[in-house]
């Protein structure tokens, strides 16, 4: 690999943050994989690294709420409609229960994790939006238990 800035094949793999404007408000999305080059910073996010962005852009937009399911089982090749006739649910009711839907019964949540062969809280998470200095972070409520003490 060739950094397109300064041509230097010194690429470090690395976490990176970076900002995006969501609604009005400028979010983080922090540990971001990526190729940075040692020479110049160039940093290099590759399909992994912009899939990890979408999820996490989807966090900020459902108000800290992630529903992953879709992209685990594009990892897994298990189709909508497979997990649907396990479940006893029509193609349609299948999609809709998957996809980026944050409002998902318990008992389907631990369906879907069961058949997945995912914990759930691997599936579906929820971390507070937090402000500092006038930006928005993801924070684990572990994290701000910690914060105020
Ligand atoms: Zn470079």
């Amino acid at each position: 690999m060739e950094c397109p800035k300064c041509s230097s094949t010194n690429f470090k793999l690395d976490r990176v943050s970076q900002e995006f404007t969501i609604g009005e408000k400028t979010c983080v999305v922090e540990g971001i994989l990526a190729q940075v080059c040692g020479d110049c910073g160039e940093v290099l996010i590759g399909k992994e690294g912009n899939q990890y962005i979408d999820q996490e852009v989807s966090a900020f937009q459902n108000e800290g709420y992630l529903n992953r399911s879709s992209i685990i089982m594009d990892q897994k090749g298990i189709k909508a409609a497979r997990l649907g006739e396990v479940l006893g649910l029509t193609r349609q009711r299948a999609n809709a229960m998957i996809g980026m839907d944050v409002e998902v019964k318990i008992k389907n949540a631990l369906s879907i994790a069961a058949i997945l062969q995912e914990p759930v809280e691997s599936i579906y998470s929820y971390r507070a939006i937090v402000e500092q200095d006038g930006k928005y972070y993801l924070a684990p409520l572990s994290q701000l238990l910690k914060l105020e003490r």
